[in-house]
């Protein structure tokens, strides 16, 4: 495949960002070579500007789930363009989103649009802080909750891709209030809060970890998390901002049937624009300003575009049918993965909840994120390369989740499939 015209531009984005990217792991610095500039994206397809197309995996990272350029997205949003783009005022397209978001997560009473998942988890420790008068937070090692101060301690993604879960610049005086555990081990988290408990204002956790591949909950811990919170009055906050909408329609609360205290959204809700959301309990939402002395605003928060672009996308999604079908093209790509690294002979663990997955180059059950850290990283890279010069994308990190979309066609995961064991029979 010929990137010249991705890898000049490049050369020119060094010069101007950091990195040359807006978002770390864009950079391909985890997996070798230089990341391609794209042109345009449809359906299970992007497109770059040397004219490459690629079966895409990485789905910007989990929003497009309904393919890209949706034609319903793409025309509701035209048509909304056309009457102004924000307002700094109330619409009522707010409460139509709102509605739909809370009839599919009954855990959330009340609800506050914000702008990415960064602002809807850092908001809502804000509440929990403020509605408990407690400081401190539990995480979960490999967790990432965006890059709020304070969360990026012990965190997935990109901050685990590069070898500084703790980042600098970040104050210690920050880094002290916020605990982290492994993820999954439930004794561990007991005595914590045996001990600690007067302190803790919250537990934030991912009920799927996505940021480090795809980690599964065992089904006592985030039973574990629930009825320990709730028996010292301390916050349970789902951050489901990749798992809503995304490993069903009503997120991993529905899946493993547990109710938090407050919930994080973004991602799949803003349809491919930046949206955010965090909501709970009434009580605990009526903390935030103007109902309560909490504060936390945003100028173009709840946007009438952004709220289009979600509304039509979770329009799709509440169709019947719609979770079947993805499930049964994600059914497909998993058995087709898995005989692929057989036939190959190498040694790897899928995994996935939904329509979020990882194939990690292990053979140790990943459970955590010490035994995520046992995958071979090297021969992922080259998986990625070989990969891509099959024409499919995936994210250019181990530890990222793939995702599929209602748009990946039984072609494409033949295709996919195909690929896979050609990639890994050369890598070997
Ligand atoms: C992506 C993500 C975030 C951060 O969202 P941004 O919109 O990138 O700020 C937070 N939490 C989880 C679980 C995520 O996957």
């Amino acid at each position: 495949m010929k990137n010249t015209k991705s890898k000049s531009l490049f050369k020119k984005a060094c010069q101007l960002m950091p990195g040359g990217v807006n978002s770390p792991v864009r950079a391909f610095k985890a997996v070798g070579g230089s990341p391609l500039f794209i042109k345009k994206a449809k359906g299970s397809k992007i497109y770059d500007v040397d004219d490459n197309a690629y079966i895409d995996y990485v789905l910007s990272w989990g929003p497009m789930i309904l393919g890209h350029s949706h034609p319903a997205v793409v025309s509701a949003l035209k048509n909304r363009i056309a009457e102004g783009t924000s307002y700094g005022a109330p619409t009522p397209l707010e409460i139509e989103l709102a509605e739909m978001v809370m009839k599919a997560y009954p855990s959330i009473e009340k609800i506050r649009m914000v702008n990415s998942g960064t602002e809807a988890t850092m908001s809502a420790i804000r509440v929990a802080r403020g509605f408990t008068n407690r400081d401190k937070v539990v995480k979960f090692e490999g967790c990432y909750h965006g890059h709020a101060d304070g969360l990026l301690v012990k965190a997935g993604s990109g901050a685990t891709t590069f070898g500084v879960p703790d980042s600098p610049g970040v104050p210690k005086s920050y880094a002290k209030n916020t605990l982290t555990l492994p993820f999954n081990d439930t004794a561990a988290f007991k005595t914590l809060l045996a001990k600690e408990w007067k302190d803790i204002a919250c537990v934030i956790v991912e009920p799927v970890v996505g940021n480090i591949g795809c980690v599964l909950p065992k089904p006592e811990f985030l039973e574990a998390l629930r009825k320990e919170t709730k028996k010292y009055g301390i916050i349970l906050i789902f951050d489901e901002v990749m798992t809503g909408f995304r490993v069903a329609y009503g997120g991993a609360q529905a899946y493993y049937k547990i109710k938090p205290d407050m919930t994080c959204l973004g991602k799949v809700i803003g349809g491919g624009l930046p949206v955010g959301a965090y909501g709970g309990k009434k009580e605990i939402m009526g903390m935030v300003a103007p109902e309560g002395p909490v504060y936390q605003a945003g100028t173009l928060s709840g946007n009438p575009i952004a709220m289009t672009a979600g509304i039509e996308t979770l329009k799709i999604l509440s169709k019947q049918g719609i979770y079947e079908k993805l499930e049964n093209t994600m059914q497909q790509l998993e058995a087709g993965l898995k005989r692929a690294a057989d036939k190959a002979g190498i040694k790897t663990k899928f995994y996935r909840a939904g329509t979020m997955f990882c194939t990690y180059f292990t053979d140790s059950d990943v459970v955590d994120y010490k035994t995520a850290k046992t995958s071979n990283t090297e021969l992922f890279g080259k998986f990625f390369t070989a990969m891509l010069e099959s024409g499919v994308n995936l994210a250019p990190s181990q530890f990222e989740a793939g995702f599929i979309s209602l748009a990946h066609s039984q072609q494409d995961i033949d295709r996919t499939v195909k690929a896979a064991y050609k990639s890994l029979t050369n890598i070997k």
